[in-house]
């Protein structure tokens, strides 16, 4: 792999609303109507307004992703909220470990970066900043979730250009620890790992 590859992708230990990204990704719940974590967070920070706005979309199936105005978050720069919603995990935890595959989360969770990142370039944005979705309440395995966000990602960057800064916003250094781990490791998990 060509270290250059990484050029666009950055893992930082943030606030995600704090960022001065064009987009914004938010793991909403189906409803789109707040919860807690980075939605709880994302609401708080966007005002009133982002929730009056969800009302008129009519929720969102899982694996989706819809795009909000940032409303009060304009105010450091971010244009964009991404509202999408990432799978529970039903599965084992020990499940960490194990081949990335066609596990339905594993696909939903794929889904969530592809849609956000479709939307991101359709809306114009150069830069976009995710949280590491499913991985708080809906319990998704921190690595595994990881994994697929940074080979999410990565594939789209070698496909598209529009995008020049990628950011996995973590919430603590030992998740970004994680994503770090993760994609310095790329070499031996990636070659095994089937498409998804
Ligand atoms: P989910 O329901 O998709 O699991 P959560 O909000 O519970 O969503 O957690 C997703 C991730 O977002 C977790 O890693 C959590 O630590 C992180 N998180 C919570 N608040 C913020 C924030 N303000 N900025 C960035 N990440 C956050």
């Amino acid at each position: 792999m060509n270290p250059a590859e990484l050029d666009r992708i950055e893992v930082i230990t943030d606030d995600i609303t704090q960022l001065s990204v064009d987009a914004i990704v938010n793991a909403a719940n189906e409803s789109l109507l707040g919860g807690g974590g980075v939605d709880g967070a994302i609401h708080r920070a966007a005002g009133p307004r982002l929730l009056e706005h969800n009302r008129t979309l009519g929720g969102c199936p899982t694996g989706l992703a819809k795009i909000a105005p940032a409303f009060d978050l304009e105010s450091v720069g971010i244009r964009h909220i991404i509202l999408t919603v990432g799978p529970v995990w039903h599965g084992d935890q020990a499940a960490e470990h194990e081949k990335l595959g066609d596990v339905r989360e594993d696909v939903m969770l794929a889904s969530c970066y592809q849609q956000s990142l479709e939307l991101a370039e359709a809306h114009g944005a150069r830069s976009v900043a995710f949280p590491a979705i499913s991985t708080g309440v809906y319990g998704f395995p921190k690595q595994r979730a990881a994994k697929i966000a940074f080979s999410h990602v990565l594939g789209w960057t070698r496909q598209h250009e529009q995008l020049e800064r990628v950011v996995f916003c973590c919430f603590s250094d030992e998740d970004a620890k994680i994503y770090r781990r993760a994609i310095e490791t790329r070499g031996s998990w990636m070659t095994q790992r089937k498409r998804i």
